[in-house]
């Protein structure tokens, strides 16, 4: 080392450094630029010094390969004196103030395990459970931090001497790789790979132990097989996604265009979400998979196991070659959660619940610590955004805008997550569900206990939503600490704006199914002025009836219906409809009776979907509205198709034309004229209060074609227009919005109390 130019530098490095291999990373770099100093781990991040007189070329190369796991947030130098006598760079031992440190998600095979996955010659050969620092489970094994093999599911599997060698040495990959594992000392696969397969191929419906929960495979190829799968799973028409080798083998399913960068890199990225791409018709697959939708969601392998079952279904060859070549073989993988229970984790669990599912169980001995779904994700013009925020994404914390008192917020009642505010920080929970039924509400409890555990957060106020009577508001009065009720669709929008960090005056449309208004109104179709923790409605969509209440947001036709009636022609409604009880339907319409009126703009897509014979009765949430956009092959507008009174905006008149329509073009104009029609609605009101960012949110704008347009159309305005990005449009994002608003009215009291 040349003393003379030598120079000390030391940096406080803040962001996802630890787990991930970022200290043998650095060390390795000291060593190839022949450096000296030391790497420490601590509670908020890492402390690194170096000494030499090649810092420059260190620096350049700490970002330019820097491990796929680890970010950095900031780096923070500072150069101080040389110490003389330094001959090496060490990995000092850790600091652990387990407090502000988090758990790490969880990610697929890395590249380099990969390649040892289908040597012969590593002794990780074919291993299912192989992992480094650069991948493998994380959050779905850790019981609680500092995250250390003693706290994850590994702690009952003592390493060998080959890995506890590899574990101490800070060159290797594997070094303090906590879930590192061998064919010799780790977890164990109850059936050969090669069964497994050779079972999918005779058309077997097979429960295997995944890494955030037990999933249900099939051959997605073999119509009785999905068949099968549906009526064992009571799951009649909800889709499900597919899993195949990799990329090729996926474009014989869906449209993935070569110059589609966003998907590609989303499909084949360390997170390995699902993501929902258009379909190919006659491709092969079971019409049974996803079903009169035009949107299938695909995933790529992420567990070792995912890979040796294309493996073998492809003979097993050796190297990793055959990862670029195209196979026909293609699997459903769907959540094994039956009766819309949580996901099944444990293994005795799955022998008991899933046996009248799956023909055959495949477990192994490492236990899952906590339960995550896999992430489901789609492109809206090159920006992707969540259906569900789930595996490989939780617990990495959203950035807030500021810091804000430590707060818990517990969502709505449907596609729950709950969320928990740590200063500046917002760890939005996994993906939990629909809390109807006491082992989905136990997981709700048991996240919000893990969470605030792990965080170290006692919660200065619990927020939830306005509904009185949703098990979550109920769970949030019980608590203990000060509640504030947040109303659903001021929630939705705030999400949006915290994750965009915007805190100036902004103009937010929701759209969704349903969220208790003021005084006890339904809505779903709201125009709002946003100013961080405060709301007004300045416009919302023309309600319609809902004959029959509840019953009518399941049942597509009843909404049609309402349409004849606000039409007054309530005397066509027995003619048009067939369904039995039409004649008191018609009766309650005409009478006002049992008909709360709603400004949904999921029954508006319920009307328009009832009146073109889409759907009448729906299967799951949603349906009708999927098969609707489903149908759209290119919109067109009405004009004149609506119009805007007092904030008011209606579409009757396209309503209307809808009678008379044929499906596809009915799915084309109420498509067009709605974007119209919203894009019209928000121009004006931007203009009037002079503002011009613009906040969309709610499960509609799920809709690909109706984002996707009028984020375009407000775009080329010369609006600013944000989505929800980080947290998903729909209710799965709703504690987002709940801890910000939350979080901000308590800091506004407590600076005014102080004032
Ligand atoms: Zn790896
Ligand atoms: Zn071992």
């Amino acid at each position: 080392m040349n003393e003379e130019n030598s120079k000390r530098l030391h940096c406080e490095i803040t962001g996802t450094v630890q787990g991930v291999g970022f200290r043998p990373f650095c060390h390795g770099l000291a060593q190839r630029f022949n450096l000296s100093g030391w790497i420490l781990n601590h509670g908020s991040g890492v402390s690194l010094e170096i000494q030499g007189n090649t810092i420059d070329q260190f620096l350049q190369a700490l970002k330019a390969e820097l491990p796929p796991l680890a970010r950095i947030e900031q780096m923070e130098q500072q150069t101080v004196p040389t110490q003389i006598n330094e001959r090496s760079f060490i990995i000092r031992k850790s600091r652990q103030s387990a407090i502000t440190a988090a758990i790490p998600p969880d990610s697929s095979v890395c590249s380099e395990c990969l390649k040892e996955l289908f040597d012969p010659a590593s002794r990780f050969s074919r291993y299912p459970f192989l992992n480094c620092t650069r991948c493998g489970p994380r959050y779905t094994i850790t019981h609680s931090l500092p995250y250390d093999r003693n706290n994850t599911a590994m702690s009952t599997f003592e390493l060998c001497p080959e890995c506890e060698a590899e574990y101490n040495d800070p060159t290797n990959r594997r070094f303090h790789a906590q879930p590192t594992a061998c064919p010799a000392c780790g977890p164990q696969l109850s059936m050969p790979v090669d069964e497994i397969v050779q079972r999918l191929r005779q058309g077997q419906i097979l429960a295997v132990k995944g890494l955030g929960g037990f999933h249900l495979l099939c051959d997605a190829c073999n119509h009785e097989a999905v068949e099968t799968l549906r009526k064992r799973k009571n799951r009649e028409a909800k889709p499900f996604a597919v899993i195949a080798a990799n990329l090729s083998s996926l474009k014989q399913f869906v449209i993935i265009d070569d110059d589609d960068d966003a998907t590609q890199a989303l499909l084949e990225s360390p997170q390995r979400p699902i993501v929902l791409a258009p379909k190919k018709t006659n491709s092969g697959l079971s019409s049974l998979v996803a079903p009169e939708l035009n949107c299938l969601g695909v995933v790529l392998p992420y567990t070792p196991l995912h890979y040796l079952i294309f493996n073998s279904a492809m003979g097993n060859p050796s190297g990793t070659d055959w990862l670029q070549k195209s196979g026909d073989f293609a699997l459903v993988m769907t959540s094994a959660n039956p009766g819309g229970e949580p996901l099944v984790i444990d293994n005795l669990e799955a022998k008991q619940r899933l046996r009248s599912i799956a023909d055959v169980i495949v477990d192994h001995n490492r236990i899952i610590v906590t339960r995550c779904d896999d992430s489901v994700m789609k492109i809206t013009n090159k920006i992707p955004r969540f259906i569900r925020r789930a595996r490989s994404y939780v617990p990495q914390a959203i950035k807030l805008p500021y810091e804000i008192p430590s707060t818990l917020a517990v969502g709505g009642h449907l596609k729950n997550t709950v969320c928990v505010t740590r200063g500046d920080e917002a760890y939005l929970s996994q993906h939990i569900g629909d809390l109807k039924n006491r082992a989905t509400f136990n997981f709700f409890e048991e996240t919000i206990q893990h969470l605030l555990d792990t965080l170290g957060v006692k919660p200065e106020i619990v927020a939830h939503d306005s509904h009185p009577d949703f098990f979550s508001s109920r769970f949030a009065q019980r608590f203990g600490s000060p509640t504030l009720a947040v109303q659903h669709h001021h929630a939705h929008l705030a999400a949006v704006a915290a994750e965009h960090h915007i805190t100036q005056p902004s103009i937010g449309l929701a759209l969704d199914g349903f969220g208790m208004g003021e005084n006890n109104q339904s809505w779903g179709g709201e125009l709002m002025l946003i100013d961080n923790e405060h709301y007004q409605r300045i416009g919302h969509l023309t309600p319609l009836k809902q004959p029959g209440a509840d019953r009518a947001a399941r049942e597509p036709w009843r909404m049609a219906a309402a349409v004849y009636e606000r039409l007054g022609r309530s005397q066509e409604i027995t003619v048009r409809f067939k369904q039995t009880g039409v004649k008191q339907l018609q009766q309650m319409l005409d009478k006002g009776f049992n008909c709360p009126e709603t400004s949904s703009a999921g029954r508006l897509f319920d009307a328009a979907a009832g009146l073109l014979n889409v759907q009448s009765i729906s299967d799951y949430e949603g349906q009708a509205a999927m098969k609707l956009e489903s149908l759209v092959t290119q919109t067109e507008i009405m004009e004149n198709g609506w119009q805007i009174r007092n904030g008011q905006l209606d579409l009757l008149p396209v309503l209307e034309r809808l009678i008379n329509c044929d499906p596809v073009r009915g799915a084309n104009l109420f498509h067009g004229t709605l974007i119209a029609a919203l894009s019209d609605w928000l121009k004006q009101a931007s203009i009037q209060h002079n503002i011009s960012t613009l906040l969309l949110a709610g499960g509609c704008f799920h809709n690909q074609v109706l984002s996707s347009a009028l984020l375009q159309d407000l775009t080329r305005q010369g609006l600013t227009v944000r989505l929800s990005e980080q947290a998903p449009s729909n209710d799965g994002g709703l504690s987002l919005g709940q801890a910000w608003v939350a979080g901000m009215s308590l800091k506004r009291k407590w600076t005014k109390g102080s004032a």
